[in-house]
This record gives C-alpha cells, sequence and structure tokens, in this order.
C-alpha cells in the first residue's frame, strides 16, 4: 500500500469501515511510515475533538495519542483473533475432509 492510498483510507479506518484485508494492510503501512501515522493522529484528533463537541462533555484532557494507539492494538488484537479463527476453521474442514476421504473409500472398496 502507498501513502496516497492509506492516506485516502484513514476516515474510513476510523469510521471502522474498513474491511479486515484492508485493515490490515492500512494499518502495517501507518505502523511503518511516520508521514501517514501523523496524519492519522491529526484526523484521529480533529474527530475526537469534534465528537466530544456534539456530546456536549467537557471532560477533562485525553490523550488523544495514547486513545490512537489503544485503537490500532485493538485492531491489530482483532486482526490476531481472525487468524486464528481461520487456522480452526481450516483444520476442522481438513480433519472433515480426512474423515470423508476414508468413510467413502470404506464403502467403495
Ligand atoms: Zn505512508
Amino acid at each position: 500500500m502507498d501513502c496516497l492510498r492509506c492516506q485516502s483510507l484513514i476516515e474510513s479506518f476510523l469510521k471502522q469501515s474498513l474491511p479486515p484485508s484492508e485493515s490490515d494492510e492500512f494499518i502495517g503501512h501507518v505502523k511503518n511510515c511516520p508521514d501517514c501515522y501523523g496524519e492519522l493522529e491529526v484526523y484521529h484528533i480533529v474527530n475526537s475533538v469534534v465528537t466530544q463537541l456534539d456530546s456536549g462533555s467537557e471532560d477533562e484532557d485525553i490523550d488523544y495519542k495514547a486513545s490512537l494507539r489503544r485503537m490500532l492494538e485493538r485492531a491489530g488484537t482483532q486482526k490476531r483473533r481472525r487468524r486464528f479463527a481461520r487456522y480452526v476453521f481450516m483444520t476442522i474442514l481438513a480433519t472433515l475432509l480426512v474423515i470423508i476421504y476414508f468413510l467413502v473409500r470404506g464403502i467403495v472398496f
């Protein structure tokens, strides 16, 4: 993913509307690209402030940089969960195929 593509996806990422594969690529890029990370940080701060103003809350100072890091960590955790779920699914599928293979062989021969 290049910087132009990455920066065009920032708003979608913040709205959590990116498909998982694109979200993974996006996170991989921003973690290694200071320019895009900086851009994401600015969008995140602006979004958070607007949301805070809309809700009318006058909370104490929020650590926006920390909240962005948490958001990226959560997205990373979701990626690991998806990978684990895929692994479990493939293992079950492989087991079923082996069972079906032996059942068919047992019946045919
Ligand atoms: Zn970049």
